[in-house]
């Protein structure tokens, strides 16, 4: 297994190899009921090969074994979904940090469900509201959500739709990780993201902002006085993003890094 996967080049191979056995070897199948230990060990060698070749030609790890860790959550991910990203661990913490004790949240694009359901398992007075537009991110934020018997209220819609009129101007924080990699960047994008990766969750207009334009705008109207956007953007995207909030009256912006150092989160105070 290990060999198939290093000839693909992939950096991690011994332990890729460990995580898609796994997968591999927990399935349980009913033709299995009948069959010897020995018939059992092939099938599961035989489905470990298999989901080793997929993984070769480019399927993401996560989809193949069926989840992704996000800080203490394991969470439930396949095709349709993106996938919750170590960056976007810190997005959730800066937004935890900025939340009061019982405050109110919005996570605008939740996909899998991740910063919604890490802020309210480690955070349970927080009342926490989550929106997605994608009707199959919806169905994985749900089993998610479900699994976790997590307070996180789904809402499906665009952006901010749906969501309660009394969250207006009530909202302590409002956290999202758009879309925003700009279309002409898409060869930037390693081919397991790019060709298996849902593009509605990826992609955001010729510079990647249009989705962060619309939240930074309609948060306004949602956020208390005093409350926090908190957004994950584009490497090479914080001047841009730094002077659309100053112009939208925000105060107090500030950026900060990913661990590759990379302006990656960016925080502002409604209003100036
Ligand atoms: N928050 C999740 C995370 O960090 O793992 C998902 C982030 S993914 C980069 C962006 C998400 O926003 C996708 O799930 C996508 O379907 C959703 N999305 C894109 N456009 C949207 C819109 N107009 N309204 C609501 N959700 C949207
Ligand atoms: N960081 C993601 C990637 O490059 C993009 C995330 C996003 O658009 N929000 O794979």
């Amino acid at each position: 297994m290990r060999g198939i996967l290093e000839e693909a080049g992939i950096d991690n191979a011994t332990r890729e190899a460990e995580w898609l056995l796994e997968a591999a070897t927990s399935k349980q199948t009913s033709e299995m009921i009948a069959a010897s230990d020995q018939e059992i060990s092939e099938m599961t060698a035989h489905r470990a090969l298999k989901l080793a070749s997929r993984r070769a030609a480019g399927e993401p790890l996560q989809y193949l074994t069926g989840v992704a860790g996000f800080r203490y959550l394991q969470l439930k991910v396949g095709p349709g979904v993106f996938i919750p990203r170590p960056e976007t661990e810190l997005v959730a913490a800066r937004a935890m940090s900025r939340l009061p004790d019982g405050g109110s949240l919005a996570d605008i694009g939740t996909g899998s469900g991740a910063i919604a359901l890490a802020v309210a398992t480690e955070r349970p007075h927080a009342r926490v509201w989550a929106t997605e537009r994608s009707p199959i991110a919806m169905e994985w934020a749900r089993r998610n959500r479900d699994e976790l018997d997590a307070a996180v209220t789904l809402i499906r819609g665009n952006l901010f739709e749906g969501l309660p009129a009394e969250l207006e101007g009530a909202l302590d924080v409002v956290v999202s990780n758009p879309p925003y990699v700009a279309d002409a960047d898409a060869h930037l994008l390693g081919e397991d993201v790019r060709d298996h990766e849902p593009h509605e969750a990826l992609f955001a207009g010729l510079e990647g902002l249009l989705l962060v334009e619309v939240i930074a705008s309609e948060a306004r109207r949602w956020l208390r006085d005093g409350g926090w956007l908190v957004m994950e953007i584009g490497y090479d995207q914080a001047n841009k993003v730094a002077d659309l909030l100053a112009r939208l009256d925000y105060s107090d912006v500030d950026v900060s890094q990913d661990l590759a150092h990379k302006d990656r989160i960016v925080e502002a105070r409604w209003p100036g």
